[in-house]
């Protein structure tokens, strides 16, 4: 089997195992894949994740025109945006799924890291993720937003919307959409419970471990014994 076609069954193979697992419903959803050559796979429109048919991946050229497939999925601006800010991201993957959307509408997370470390896996298999603003789908305004971030993220938030995840590769790029899923959904199960998250120690040592970014040891200040902490909002009470 060639590399191309092993792609392809791994694109259905992936969205099958995530569409069962009730991690994006209905139509919603998309994977991508860069090949070697620059061109890309992606998942067309109007397509289940449950049911994707490895011949009818969309192919596209290096600069999204369609080579053989079915037509691409609309919210390709997603991927390619994310795909030009991360020269190293070799696959993509975008879902509505819940936990993550539900993360994206409280009022206090903070837009420049939205799940502060709770796991060991979280930070090395996602690291920080930013926020993007709500943008009505299909708005070309959304790519810029992603753009604006500069590479500085592999993992984005749309707020109302869903996440956005690069990866080395395919596998790298579900593990780390996944694990931020389950990330979203321990944040709102202890949503107010004051957990203790792991400490800037714990985490400078997963970061000088692992080589991972040190970007995420910067969330917190002063004593590397102690814990992030989960930003509070402060509502206006007397109005
Ligand atoms: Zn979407």
């Amino acid at each position: 089997m060639s590399h191309e076609s092993e792609l392809r069954e791994m694109i259905c193979r992936f969205g099958r195992s995530m569409f069962e697992r009730g991690l994006t419903a209905g139509s919603s959803g998309n994977i991508s894949v860069r090949l070697s050559d620059g061109d890309w796979l992606t998942t067309p429109t109007n397509s289940s994740l449950g049911c994707l048919d490895p011949a009818r991946l969309s192919k596209l050229d290096k600069d999204g025109r369609l080579l053989s497939g079915d037509a691409p999925t609309k919210e390709l601006p997603l991927h390619s945006a994310l795909y030009a800010t991360r020269k190293d991201a070799g696959a993509i993957v975008h879902l509505h799924s819940t936990h993550s959307v539900a993360v994206s509408m409280l009022p206090d997370i903070d837009p420049a890291n939205v799940l502060p470390p709770m796991t060991a896996y979280h930070v090395m298999r996602v690291g920080r993720t930013a926020l993007v603003p709500y943008y009505r789908p299909g708005d070309p305004a959304v790519a810029d937003a992603i753009r604006g971030l500069a590479g500085r993220y592999s993992s984005v938030l749309l707020a109302n919307h869903g996440p956005v995840v690069a990866g080395k590769d395919l596998e790298a790029a579900v593990y780390a959409t996944e694990e931020l899923e389950e990330t979203a959904k321990l944040r709102l199960l202890l949503h107010g419970l004051n957990p203790r998250l792991l400490s800037r120690a714990q985490v400078q040592d997963l970061v000088t471990h692992f080589g991972l970014d040190d970007s995420i040891v910067n969330d917190v200040r002063g004593n590397p014994e102690e814990s992030y902490v989960i930003p509070h909002h402060h509502s206006h009470e007397c109005e």
